[in-house]
């Protein structure tokens, strides 16, 4: 990666604001229902605790539209941390009014405030240039990024505050995102496998055309295989389907045939006669998927098929469930192809909220390479986009060493046009 990271800069009794994302899943009651998030952040909170920063954390949660709203406040997350950290983080209850300029002014070296919900405040998606001044104020002028899931956002808290600091570099869990994610496309190890996903072709059709001349074969399941399947001939029923991406997936299709890139879908589906856990099913190949009936999974032959493909994989990328995992008869497909990839011996990399959920209650975690916190992000990553809140940190200084190798290279050049 080259960017600066928390590792390259001075960090000393400094206040640094972070841009951690703990948008986390929270019940009725406001509890936190799964922490990944802010477990994922803590090897950069206590990297600057212990290079003895004051600490300031923000985030978003939720969707609150700007304004304030009880059921998306971070104090939940505040008192998780304090238990993970084991060390009182202290809350500020607004983003950068009084008690968030009472409350970082206090800090001492080592200490952790987290600020309120910056989506509260309607200039933060506007990425309003007052706020991110605002923001960049309760810092000593040092700004770090650790949100990856929300890279791909350009907003005060992400994008715009970087203007106003002299210092904007990466947390711990960014450079693992960008160098995971990013180095898989940038020099994967062969056969190269990709599992793509989920509900809809249009959210990852950008990928597909990224991959296309990266990857060796690309296995396509889910919602998202029936408008492939459409548009190869077969008579889909009334399965998930966007009709205006038929012609894009017979591009695509195309392009991989060209390029000798191998597109798999499902041969077979696990079928029934309404969106429900609860109505007739049955398996049938995708040639026979009768009238009234739609795919909520692959079948068994597919998964066959698939476990087949991984198996001499040495890199294999994954986002996207292969069926309907809310419902409990369609995970099977999901979760061999979890069980799949973690018994190959590949670098592996998964991205996207079911996909993982299904790795996790599989108890399979500890086998994949590397688990993307951030769906969205790394979507736009594996499509080749810029992420506006990755580019915007400061670049890397070249070292000595690649300063001497140019002026050296610089110096024989000139020499040879003497001698000429
Ligand atoms: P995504 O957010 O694109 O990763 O898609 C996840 C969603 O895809 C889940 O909510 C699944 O229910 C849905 N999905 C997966 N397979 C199917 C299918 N065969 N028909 C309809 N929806 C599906």
């Amino acid at each position: 990666m080259n960017k600066k990271t928390i590792r390259d800069i001075d960090l000393k009794g400094k206040k640094v604001l972070v841009r951690c994302d703990f948008n986390v899943p929270l019940d009725e009651n406001g509890k936190i229902t799964d922490n990944t998030r802010i477990t994922a952040a803590l090897p950069t909170i206590q990297y600057l605790r212990e290079q003895g920063a004051k600490v300031i954390l923000c985030s978003h949660l939720g969707r609150p539209k700007g304004q304030v709203n009880e059921k998306y406040s971070l104090k939940p997350v505040a008192d998780e941390l304090t238990e993970l950290l084991d060390t009182d983080v202290k809350f500020a209850s607004d983003i950068t009014g009084s008690s968030a300029q009472s409350t970082t002014e206090s800090l001492k070296d080592g200490e952790v405030a987290l600020l309120e919900n910056v989506r509260f405040d309607p200039r933060e998606e506007k990425n309003d240039d007052s706020l991110s001044a605002e923001l960049a104020s309760l810092s000593d002028g040092v700004y770090v990024n650790d949100a990856f899931g929300s890279a791909h956002r350009a907003h005060s808290s992400t994008e715009g505050v970087t203007h106003h600091v002299d210092e904007s570099v990466a947390g711990l869990l960014m450079e693992k995102e960008i160098e995971l994610l990013g180095g898989v496309l940038e020099s994967p190890e062969k056969p190269f496998v990709a599992i793509l996903g989920g509900a809809k072709v249009s959210d990852k059709i950008g990928v597909i055309e990224n991959l296309i001349d990266k990857v060796d074969e690309i296995l396509i399941g889910g919602g998202m295989a029936f408008t492939f399947l459409k548009a190869k001939g077969y008579n889909i029923g009334n399965s998930i389907c966007e009709d205006d991406k038929i012609e894009e997936a017979k591009k695509i299709m195309k392009k991989a045939e060209q390029e000798g890139v191998k597109i798999k879908l499902p041969q077979d589906v696990h079928v029934t006669t309404d969106f429900s856990n609860d109505t007739p099913d049955k398996m049938v190949n995708v040639d026979s998927i009768p009238e009234g009936y739609q795919g909520l999974d692959v079948g068994p032959k597919t998964v066959m098929e698939f476990q087949n493909e991984l198996k001499d994989a040495k890199t294999v990328l994954w986002n996207g469930p292969l069926g309907v995992c809310e419902f409990s008869k369609y995970t099977i497909g999901t979760e061999r192809i979890a069980e799949a990839i973690a018994n190959t011996d590949s670098v592996s990399v998964v991205g996207g909220g079911d996909s993982v959920a299904a790795i996790k209650k599989l108890g399979l975690a500890d086998k994949f390479t590397h688990i993307s916190t951030g769906g969205g992000a790394s979507l736009e990553l594996l499509e080749g986009k810029n992420l506006p809140g990755l580019v915007a940190l400061t670049d890397k200084e070249h070292t000595q060493k690649e300063v001497s190798d140019k002026k050296n290279e610089i110096e024989n050049k000139d020499k040879d046009v003497h001698l000429r």
